[in-house]
């Protein structure tokens, strides 16, 4: 555990894993600002990104954000649309359109296959010197 500076109020805080970027109270707001901005957007189809923004006092940049963890969803109807980290074409969640996507996830499973036949192979090797129960 160690200090780390809240990416946004700019305090120090504790930081009890490296995956908390905010200090506890931002966090606890952001969390709120989601679940108004995802109330929003449920009565607000046709909501375009700046007006969800302004109206939910959120930044567009944290919108973003939640749109590339998947967290949130435009509606068709809005229009809004992000652009495919990879190839550049239009999505509406997440950082990768679906045929991009793929091709990541092929890539994360080949590292996982590797990694789940080295870790075989030690559990394996551990069981050629069997324990004896008593
Ligand atoms: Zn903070
Ligand atoms: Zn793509």
């Amino acid at each position: 555990m160690g200090t780390a500076l809240c990416r946004r109020c700019k305090k120090l805080f504790n930081q009890f894993s490296s995956k908390y970027v905010l200090c506890p109270k931002c966090e606890e707001e952001l969390n709120s600002k989601y679940k108004q901005v995802k109330e929003y957007l449920w009565k607000n189809r046709t909501a375009s990104l700046t007006q969800v923004a302004e109206d939910c006092d959120v930044t567009v940049a944290q919108l973003k954000r939640w749109v590339k963890e998947e967290k949130l969803e435009f509606s068709q109807e809005s229009g809004v649309t992000f652009q495919c980290e990879s190839c550049g074409k239009e999505i509406r969640v997440g950082r990768y359109c679906s045929a991009c996507k793929k091709e990541v996830s092929k890539q994360v499973n080949e590292e996982l296959n590797k990694i789940n036949a080295l870790l075989q192979g030690e559990s394996a090797g551990h069981k050629i010197g069997f324990h004896t129960k008593n």
